[in-house]
């Protein structure tokens, strides 16, 4: 069934790097918005987005940016999310909804609530797609095409503000699920956290070893470190704020990872092959089940360019 178009009048986009311009780019590509209008810290990201024209016009200010605005979408680092709010909350239109897209859910609600007015609904989300690249030039239209996005609703949610996001959502090429802020932060703990702090690790103890290796991580670097270096080139202010605002959840992971890491260590001691390559069996499983869920491809890595294949990207 085809919806009726635009599904927002007016879209206020806070953030215009990756997620914000790809956001922009999706919802002219499919007609969502009737106006997009634009707001980010520096002039010059401001007057780029207005260039590449995934936005009609921008705001100084991101209080004024949102006047008049339907939908609201903060799309900058999770840490200045609550300033945002506090900055914005006066000029809220009643029945207006105010979404993000940071990579973490529970400290969103727990820094953005308070600042939402009563008759302005509140819709946390996390669109679970990305690549390395920041900035207003790295964004896309095709971003979301096939991926996630999660939407975490505060509790009395009206039902239409609900689904008014998730066909925006939709329309800007994603799969939507609702879940719990908690559970949400549990599960991205574990699928994107940890992968991102193992692979900072990995490439920060390379690079503590190059001076004894001279050179040679660089030159020999194979595709498996290859990738970790892929991973661990993402933005360090996001990850900061990833790693300090769902601590809880990552600690928690971290401590599982931990025991297993011992228990591969023991067998790797003590010539168990038999562990290692039951456990290379079954880890081989869960990337196939990957491949047929349409959440990457098989392709070889090696050459492919990240920021524009989907899938391919990275998610985050
Ligand atoms: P990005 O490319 O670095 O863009 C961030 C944007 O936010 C920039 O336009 C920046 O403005 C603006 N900004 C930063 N602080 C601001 C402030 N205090 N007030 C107004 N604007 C501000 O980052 P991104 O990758 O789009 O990430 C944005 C959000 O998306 C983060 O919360 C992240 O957790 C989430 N996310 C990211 C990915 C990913 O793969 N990158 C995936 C899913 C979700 P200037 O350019 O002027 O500095």
């Amino acid at each position: 069934m085809s919806l009726p178009l635009p599904i927002y009048e007016r879209v206020a986009l806070i953030g215009l790097g990756l997620i914000g311009g790809s956001i922009g780019h999706a919802a002219k590509r499919a007609g969502l918005a009737g106006h997009i209008v634009g707001h980010a810290r520096s002039q010059a990201t401001r007057k780029r987005a207005l260039e590449i024209g995934f936005v009609d016009s921008v705001a100084a200010t991101a209080a004024e940016a949102v006047a008049d605005a339907d939908l609201v979408i903060l799309c900058a680092p999770v840490g200045a999310l609550g300033t945002l709010a506090a900055e914005i909350q006066g000029n809220l239109k009643p029945g207006a909804t105010v979404s993000d897209v940071g990579s973490v859910k529970a400290a969103v609600v727990r820094d953005m609530g308070p600042f939402i007015p009563s008759g302005v609904h509140f819709i946390p989300g996390h669109p679970i797609a990305g690549t390395e690249e920041s900035g207003p030039d790295s964004g896309f239209p095709e971003l979301f095409d096939g991926r996630w996005c999660i939407l975490t609703p505060v509790a009395g949610t009206q039902p239409e503000a609900l689904q008014r996001l998730v066909d925006f959502w939709r329309l800007c090429g994603s799969k939507v699920e609702v879940m719990d802020a908690r559970h949400h932060d549990l599960v991205l703990a574990i699928t994107s956290h940890l992968p991102h702090l193992i692979a900072y690790n990995i490439v920060g103890t390379a690079s503590d070893l190059e001076d004894v290796i001279q050179g040679q991580v660089i030159k020999f670097s194979a595709s498996g470190f290859r990738d970790f270096t892929r991973i661990a080139a993402s933005d360090p202010t996001m990850w900061r704020d990833i790693f300090l605002n769902n601590k809880e959840a990552v600690l928690e992971v971290l401590g599982r990872f931990n025991e297993d890491l011992s228990v591969l260590q023991r067998a790797i001691r003590s010539g168990d092959g038999e562990a290692l390559f039951n456990l290379f069996t079954r880890t081989r499983e869960i990337r196939r089940a990957i491949i047929d869920a349409g959440q990457d491809s098989p392709a070889p890595n090696f050459g492919r360019n990240p920021t524009h294949t989907a899938p391919g990207g990275k998610d985050q």
